[in-house]
């Protein structure tokens, strides 16, 4: 496993491979993480992961200072691992440099779920992401489907422009079911708790939702309930066709969405 500290030595590293696999992450790593490596490993000849926390994606300073890190730790699980052949990790100047200000801006359409919450969150992703892609050229890139936005508006932005391509891959959970995330670490046993219930409530909702008349409507009852039965504040909670994100109530192609305020650390997850 090859550490790339700067552009330099990750492009004449990379130079002789075409075929490669990309996992770009803030750190944190856990088995959601490695499960993306897992199958880059499978499909690809090579493959490298960065860890990057990208400050332009944080919309909120005390998210961003209190945003776990960990690179040690991280190179002892990416090591252990043996699937990955590099690992890069990039300065901000690596990463912008020679870039001008960003001009991307997303469609009103896509101003949904946490678009809405989070301004400037998604332009700082196609951002930086569409830098990756410049300086590594992958043959492919891995994405969980536990960021679900993230990985549908980054693979209808970068298949436009590049021949790489983004392979969805499925959330993995803990034991009690939560989408493992590099923010857990911040939750208590108690959260967790709360955060496995939630989960449970969010599978019954989906699985009642199609004898209810006016879904919308039962959508922001169950909201409104779950806010003060587990003393949280959500953010959204809509069901959406996952094709093109639009609310639907219909029961092919769709997922109940969710971002809610545990502890103050925000947590999402689609079922
Ligand atoms: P992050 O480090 O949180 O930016 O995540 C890096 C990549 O890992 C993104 O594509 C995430 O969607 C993916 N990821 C994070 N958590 C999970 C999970 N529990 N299951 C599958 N993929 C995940």
């Amino acid at each position: 496993m090859k550490i790339l500290f700067n552009n330099k030595t990750l492009i004449e590293s990379l130079r002789p491979f075409n075929d490669l696999g990309f996992v770009p992450t803030m750190g944190g790593i856990h088995r959601g993480h490695l499960s993306l490596i897992n199958k880059s490993k499978k499909l690809c000849k090579k493959t490298i992961v960065s860890i990057f926390l990208n400050p332009k994606q944080f919309n909120n300073k005390k998210d961003f200072k209190s945003y776990p890190r960990n690179i040690k730790n991280d190179l002892k699980i990416l090591r252990k691992s043996k699937k990955v052949d590099f690992v890069y990790l990039p300065k901000f100047k690596d990463i912008y440099k020679n870039h001008n200000k960003s001009k991307i801006t997303l469609d009103k359409k896509d101003k949904i779920l946490c678009a809405k919450f989070r301004i400037g969150h998604f332009e700082g992703v196609l951002d930086v992401m569409n830098i990756f892609t410049k300086i590594i050229n992958p043959k492919k890139i891995f994405m969980g489907e536990k960021d679900f936005q993230q990985l549908y508006l980054v693979k209808n932005f970068l298949e436009k422009k590049y021949k790489t391509k983004i392979i969805p891959c499925r959330t993995i959970r803990d034991k009690n079911k939560i989408a493992l995330s590099s923010r857990n670490i911040l939750l208590s046993k108690s959260n967790k708790n709360t955060a496995a219930k939630i989960y449970k409530k969010l599978k019954n909702i989906k699985r009642v939702l199609h004898s209810k008349r006016n879904i919308l409507d039962f959508l922001i009852k169950q909201k409104k309930q779950l806010e003060i039965n587990f003393k949280i504040q959500i953010d959204y909670l809509e069901f959406r066709n996952i094709q093109n994100l639009k609310i639907t109530k219909k029961k092919n192609n769709s997922r109940l969405f969710i971002a809610y305020y545990l502890n103050n650390v925000r947590l999402i997850d689609n079922v």
